[in-house]
């Protein structure tokens, strides 16, 4: 088939991978300079199915109403009484709250993580028969660490452990003393830590990077990708897809068309009466260049209170998290950023980086159960990947694979609630 790739996101980018794999002519269409410069240019780095819970679960309400009003809080709903989109989303939102909601959604997103964690794992050994792909992107296999610095949290984290491991994760809950043990750079801070979890099997890297050597990979192997070229408009015949309109007016005809704008997907498709419940979820980042010699962890380690991660990027440190429901700003509020590197600070009291830190912001494209998008939309020709909210880098290499069996007909092999 000729399919195009709409975005060139960690998503777009793994869906025109596997989609060439498979044996099709793939175009992607990226209005971007390059690869992965939106969302997935400086996340958390973590491929984290341990991270499977979503924000949306019964202790969220008393938590968000807790933070009301703060401007560092970590979960930050700002009052828009315009954004009915906001509202529809928030609503949503709550229905998943309730536990029976919760516990789906944690099986649907572990079943699709496990499943992506799988393919990321075989395609890096694929790709590294001819060069240490790892490397390429910082790559480490060293596992996931939360910690949690809260009793009440750490009893939580109980619960969920064992049912992430009925879902078929290795997460296991440990003392302070073992947390310490895995990642020694938490030793100044013992008297903090209520407890921990540790996933042996996730993992931590460069998310950017990875797309971009994936992207070249790609086009190696075949796959067309055209940057600076902004998609304006779906071209239809009735409601089957005929192609796509690019802002300079070129019109590009496809068999089929993956649809992969991370945030932008919802207003995409509003024009033709498709409401996808996806809504920016702005999150922060702050990379720091480690001088040499401190004591940094290389855990990529979740701080679950905070909603923060710390992942160990060759000698760069990121730190990173946080959301706010703010539409699509991208404005850097420098309260927030001071929020990640204070509590960097009290996690690492003796941490040293060179430089100013590297401030970054992205929206997630979150729908309300972080459960994404994947499979046929109600345009006949039109295929869903999107709205993958905290896990994109996690769920990409598996909703990528997932995907091309479904176009080609095929059941996926996931039990996950395809469209
Ligand atoms: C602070 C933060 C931390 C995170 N940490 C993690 C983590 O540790 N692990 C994890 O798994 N996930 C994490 N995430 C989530 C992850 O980054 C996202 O889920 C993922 O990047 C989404 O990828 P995407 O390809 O859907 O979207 P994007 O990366 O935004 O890609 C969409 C692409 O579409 C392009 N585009 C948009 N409109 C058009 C158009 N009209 N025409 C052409 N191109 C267009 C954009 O330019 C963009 O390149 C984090 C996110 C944030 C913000």
């Amino acid at each position: 088939m000729k399919i195009l790739v709409l975005g060139a996101g960690v998503i777009g980018t793994t869906s025109a991978w596997y989609l060439r794999q498979a044996g099709h002519e793939v175009t992607v269409l990226e209005r971007r300079e390059r690869a992965a410069l939106e969302t997935s240019f400086a996340n958390g780095g973590q491929i984290s199915v341990s991270h499977a819970e979503p924000w949306a679960n019964p202790h969220a309400i008393p938590q968000a109403l807790a933070w009301l009003g703060r401007e560092d809080a970590p979960l930050l709903f700002r009052l828009r009484p315009h954004d009915f989109a906001l509202l529809r989303w928030s609503f949503a939102f709550l229905h998943n709250c309730l536990p029976a909601r919760t516990r789906d959604n944690i099986r649907a997103i572990v079943r699709l993580a496990l499943y992506s964690r799988a393919q990321l794992q075989h395609l890096r050994q694929t790709l590294s028969e001819t060069a240490d792909f790892n490397r390429e992107y910082d790559g480490l296999q060293k596992g996931i660490l939360h910690i949690y610095t809260e009793r009440e949290a750490f009893k939580r984290a109980i619960a969920t452990s064992r049912l992430m491991q009925n879902y078929g994760l290795e997460r296991e809950p440990i003392d302070a003393e073992t947390c310490i043990n895995i990642e020694p750079a938490l030793a100044p801070i013992r008297h903090l830590l209520a407890g921990g979890d540790y996933t042996p099997t996730d993992e931590s890297g460069d998310a950017h990077r990875f797309t971009q050597a994936l992207a070249a990979r790609a086009a190696a192997a075949g796959v067309s990708f055209h940057y600076n070229a902004p998609v304006v408009g779906l071209e239809l015949h009735g409601r089957k897809l005929q192609g796509v309109t690019l802002q300079d007016g070129r019109s590009l005809k496809a068999d089929a068309c993956v649809l992969a704008l991370g945030s932008y997907s919802a207003p995409f498709l509003h024009p033709y009466g498709i409401h996808l419940p996806i809504y920016p979820a702005k999150g922060y980042s702050a990379t720091l260049e480690l001088e040499n010699g401190t004591p940094a962890p290389s855990v990529s380690l979740t701080d679950d209170t905070h909603k923060l991660v710390f992942s160990r990027l060759g000698n760069r440190l990121r730190v990173a998290g946080t959301a706010e429901f703010n539409g699509f700003n991208l404005e850097i509020n420098p309260t927030r950023c001071q929020a990640l590197l204070q509590r960097a600070g009290t996690l690492f009291p003796d941490l040293r980086y060179s430089g100013d830190p590297n401030f970054w912001c992205g929206l997630r494209p979150a729908t309300p159960s972080n459960v994404p998008l994947i499979g046929q939309s109600k345009l006949p020709g039109l295929w869903l990947n999107t709205g993958h909210g905290t896990l994109g880098w996690t769920m990409a290499c598996g909703s990528a694979a997932a995907l091309t069996d479904l176009m080609a007909g095929q059941k996926s092999v996931v039990a996950f609630p395809f469209l």
